[in-house]
């Protein structure tokens, strides 16, 4: 069976306070309702917070994972800025986004180089979610199946299977992050099971059957359940929604109370 997982990127988001506050709101109501035994949850505050809400999660013994919104493929070095699978593993960190459409688009990174980080995530051990998705004119222009089998099949070049248990991916159209607009549960539904052959030609169908496929682009907790009962929708990757403790908790309910999935 596939169990759901919920992420919430805060983005560049929050202060120091307001990073600890919210992780501890999110510990105590994950704790107290037990929603980790029905939904693996994780967080991605920025880089400077993940030791703050490192310590509160560990002061809280909560199952969340501290997660972190980019990744250096190379260990260490000459990287100005940049951040390696040693530093982030050090500080606590479990999870990394790779492949992030703010990345690709608005930092500009390649196909290449999200390809670098995921197997730097990987070979260090981290859990990766690795972000696909098309813009819209991608779609306007029936691009979508294209640009997403573009974006698995370069993005994953190289992992062995080994490594799939640790791979989720995020199916996030672009013109749906943060505008409020999200793709129709069945266009989602849709794109998830043409992004699982995919992943069935590389890894073979019962691989395929057990990654993980969030979805994300404005979900709330308004419109999470019918995205989540989806049968080849596993979770969310959420932006905005995750900064409100509630919002962000009902749609990790959502996720954990949608039928199971998968063998
Ligand atoms: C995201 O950042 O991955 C995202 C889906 O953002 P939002 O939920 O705000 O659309």
């Amino acid at each position: 069976m596939r169990k759901p997982f919920v992420g919430g990127n805060w983005k560049m988001n929050l202060d120091a306070a307001a990073s600890r506050t919210l992780a501890d709101d999110l510990a105590r109501a994950v704790a107290t309702d037990r929603l980790d035994q029905a939904c693996d949850i994780a967080i991605f505050p920025p880089f400077v917070y993940i030791r703050h809400v490192h310590n509160v999660l560990r002061d809280r013994s909560s199952s969340i994972m501290l997660g972190a919104q980019d990744i250096w493929p190379d260990p260490s070095g000459a990287f100005t800025g940049e951040v390696s699978a040693p530093m982030l593993k050090d500080c606590g960190v479990s999870v990394v986004l790779t492949g992030h459409s703010e990345r690709r688009h608005v930092i500009g990174e390649s196909d290449e180089l999200i390809n670098r980080k995921t197997r730097a995530a990987l070979d260090a051990g981290l859990q990766v979610i690795l972000c696909i998705g098309e813009k819209l004119e991608e779609r306007a222009g029936g691009q979508t199946d294209q640009v997403n089998e573009r974006q698995l099949r370069a993005g994953l070049a190289g992992v062995i299977p080994d490594q799939l248990s640790r791979l989720t991916i995020a199916y996030e159209p672009v013109w749906a992050i943060g505008t409020g607009k999200n793709a129709t549960p069945a266009d989602a539904q849709d794109a998830h099971t043409k992004c699982r052959s995919v992943l069935a030609s590389l890894f073979g169908a019962d691989a395929a059957g057990r990654i993980r496929i969030q979805y994300g682009g404005s979900v709330k907790g308004s419109n999470a359940a019918e995205l989540m009962t989806q049968p080849d929708i596993d979770g969310g990757l959420i932006g905005g929604a995750s900064l409100k403790a509630e919002e962000f908790l009902s749609i990790v309910r959502a996720a954990a109370a949608a039928p199971s999935k998968g063998r």
